[in-house]
């Protein structure tokens, strides 16, 4: 008996402690067991000041926020994690990372206190069959991921557990990955991708452009109108799409996230765009709700 196995055995036994912590998220989530699926949610965080400032991009996160139930826990697919294999935040106490340099030192003095939710990695973990998925006690949340549940949630009062991205993984298994996370949504878990659909750090236009570059908006509205239609597949080999998503896309890091929540997509929900703006040319805020 492997270790997936073993845990899937203390999962349907009811007089297992690790089973009843697993039924303790359940009986977390009353509401959103009658109400169904947790809606899905890319957020495009753009710069790490985001965290500290008020803005439009940052109002559109606290709107969301308030729109919607308030979720058991948050899993985020943040892409500021990339890991050979796929790991789970596990600790109870995730430390705040300051993954950037350059900011102002109030941004370096940001804590984000959030709980971790041990059950919650657990569960993630049985729930992944195509890839084991190892318990991870050393990461914490990076700013893909605080900067934006601290502006959706500033009392930390929701626990934040983080799923890697698997750079070994080509973005069809990480598509197919993320479709077995979708039983968490019946249970009040809040599945936030992190990224930014348009990023282009080296095109960035630093005069105080607000807009986006002619190639910048071509490539954005090219994949606003895939998600539209439901063309996953091209979205998937999103290198095919041409020279305009090649500049808007020049790594998968920030990208990967956007097919992490598309895959959780059910036939019967749509889709709405919310913080749709392109700002220093290269850089999208373009956000997607699931629901
Ligand atoms: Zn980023």
């Amino acid at each position: 008996m492997d270790r997936k196995q073993f845990l899937a055995s203390l999962a349907i036994l009811p007089f297992v402690p690790t089973a009843m912590k697993l039924n303790d998220l359940n009986k977390l989530s009353p509401s959103t067991k009658s109400t169904g699926n947790m809606p899905v949610l890319f957020i495009g965080h753009g710069s790490p000041m985001n965290a500290i400032e008020q803005n439009e991009f940052t109002q559109g996160w606290r709107t969301m926020a308030d729109s919607i139930p308030k979720p058991v826990a948050i899993l985020c697919i943040s892409a500021h994690w990339e890991t050979s294999g796929t790991l789970v935040t596990s600790m109870a106490k995730p430390k705040t990372i300051h993954d950037f340099g350059g900011f102002p030192q109030k941004l370096f003095d940001v804590q984000y206190p959030a709980p971790g939710n041990h059950e919650l990695a657990l569960e993630t973990q049985l729930t992944i069959t195509r890839t084991s998925v190892q318990l991870d006690e050393k990461w914490g949340l990076d700013h893909g991921a605080w900067s934006v549940i601290m502006q959706m949630y500033p009392d930390a009062s929701v626990p934040v557990v983080q799923l890697s991205l698997d750079y070994n993984q080509t973005p069809r298994q990480q598509y197919d990955l993320a479709k077995e996370l979708a039983p968490l949504r019946r249970k009040g878990v809040l599945i936030i991708g992190s990224g930014n659909i348009v990023h282009n750090l080296r095109a960035i236009d630093w005069s105080g452009r607000n807009q986006g570059f002619d190639w910048a908006v071509e490539a954005s509205d090219k994949i606003k109108k895939l998600i539209t239609g439901n063309e996953h597949q091209q979205l998937i080999d999103y290198r095919k799409l041409g020279s305009a998503v090649e500049l808007a896309i020049p790594t998968p890091e920030h990208y990967l996230p956007l097919l992490y929540v598309l895959a959780l997509k059910n036939n019967d929900e749509s889709v709405t765009f919310f913080n749709d703006k392109l700002v220093m040319g290269s850089l999208s805020m373009t956000s997607v709700s699931i629901s």
